[in-house]
């Protein structure tokens, strides 16, 4: 039984002498597919040569890339002016804590008990102070 297969070049059907291992009908097939591939591969090569961009980059900005250039300036000045006057309306609770109000929200957690200064001191001559713990009001 003779097994025919098609030449992967020429699209001929053939008799493999060595099965499986054959595409093409003929050596020269062979040789002109493997050419062919080559032809293709140039192909893909980009036409452009990068050494030859280079001068182009080198240029001076041409008129329009020189107003897109002082559009950036302009956008980045334009997000500072936005920032500063962000800042400058931004209510005072919606601002970031600075470290110095960490540090002053620190040392007010630290005081369980804050001096409440519209209460006269106990018989005792103690000062009244609301415990921030508890939620009442102690003589200390
Ligand atoms: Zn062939």
């Amino acid at each position: 039984m003779k097994k025919i297969e098609i030449c992967t070049y020429c699209g001929d059907e053939y008799v493999p002498k060595r099965r499986g291992v054959q595409k093409f009908c003929s050596n020269s097939c062979r040789s002109l597919n493997w050419k062919n591939k080559q032809q293709t591969k140039e192909l893909k090569v980009p036409a452009v040569n990068p050494i030859d961009e280079k001068p182009v980059l080198a240029q001076k900005p041409s008129s329009q890339e020189k107003m897109s250039l002082a559009g950036i300036g302009n956008a980045a000045a334009g997000v500072a002016a936005v920032e500063m006057v962000k800042d400058f309306v931004t209510p005072y609770s919606e601002k970031p804590a600075t470290k110095k109000d960490i540090e002053d929200l620190k040392a007010f957690l630290k005081s369980r008990y804050l001096l409440v200064r519209n209460l006269r001191k106990d018989p005792n001559g103690k000062k009244p102070y609301y415990d921030v713990i508890s939620g009442n009001l102690v003589y200390l």
